[in-house]
């Protein structure tokens, strides 16, 4: 099931482990980033696979909010996730406009100082962390940071599959999570049992709920399927947004453009999507 997240219990209802095919949602998100280096497409597909599954976590109206900073703090990556699966990611100018790069592995641009910023919770009550990157690793730091900040042993894993023309031809992510109470070396199993297995998405896709139950029995042991909620790409950028951008320009820029009789073009760079303030439009501000 695409873009579906599949929650299961396992190991006696010890561990919450959660997959999805992310596929076309990665395909949205590299559709609006076509010419970038494959180091750079799985910087951001990894971390905005993450913040997919994680979506899943979520409830009510709970959003969460990703930054990482590579060790050069100009570098940065951004995502986010709600509780409803709309799922948003992309990297700053400056990541982009890094040139010499595609030789270079994520390690290497993540760096031994990269630091991992996320923000938790809804509208009235947010929790910041900052935690730092350890394994060099998106998936593997994200985890990190669940242990840091809410002492609960957690594994990520993405697993990006690229052609040679670093064109994208799969991507899943999987979650563990160990709930109250279970010994930890259970979670280091599930690891196990992940790595050993490198075709354990086209075992775990199925389009029958019981079939996945199935499959997933065969690999942990045994297995229930709780539920399934989707994820998928959503800007939910919008007009109202990006007043605020006009309002950063100085009145001087605004008054020239009226004069001139030009629209201002402003262009999110998320989603692609170019919003044309119009000469009436812009006289309102004064
Ligand atoms: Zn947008």
């Amino acid at each position: 099931m695409q873009n579906a997240i599949v929650k299961a219990l396992i190991n006696e209802e010890q561990i919450r482990l959660y997959f999805i095919d992310n596929t076309q949602l990665l395909r949205d998100i590299y559709a609006l980033n076509q010419e970038l280096p494959k180091p750079l497409k799985l910087l951001l597909g990894k971390t905005v696979s993450a913040m997919s599954i994680l979506s899943g976590t979520l409830k009510g109206n709970q959003r969460m909010s990703i930054q990482v900073t590579l060790s050069n703090p100009h570098h940065k990556i951004f995502a986010e996730a709600e509780a409803n699966g709309n799922v948003r990611g992309y990297l700053n100018e400056e990541l982009l406009r890094t040139s010499n790069i595609e030789e270079k592995s994520m390690q290497d641009l993540i760096g031994p100082s990269g630091m991992i910023r996320v923000i938790k919770g809804s509208e009235m009550n947010q929790f910041t962390s900052i935690t730092d990157m350890p394994n060099q690793h998106i998936t593997d730091d994200i985890a990190n940071y669940f242990v840091q900040s809410d002492q609960t042993p957690t594994y990520l894993y993405s697993d990006i599959q690229l052609d040679n023309g670093a064109s994208l031809l799969s991507s899943h992510a999987l979650y563990a999570q160990l709930l109250p109470g279970a010994p930890p070396h259970l979670l280091s199993e599930v690891k196990m049992i992940v790595k050993a297995n490198p075709d354990i998405f086209s075992k775990l896709n199925a389009e029958k709920a019981s079939d996945s139950e199935e499959a997933l029995t065969q690999l942990f042991g045994d297995a229930k399927i709780i539920g399934h909620s989707s994820s998928q790409f959503f800007c939910g950028c919008s007009k109202e947004m990006f007043y605020g951008m006009l309002y950063s320009l100085s009145e001087e820029e605004i008054k020239r453009s009226i004069e001139r009789k030009e629209d201002i073009e402003a262009f999110c760079h998320i989603c692609g999507k170019t919003y044309t303030f119009k000469q009436k439009e812009m006289q309102q501000l004064f």
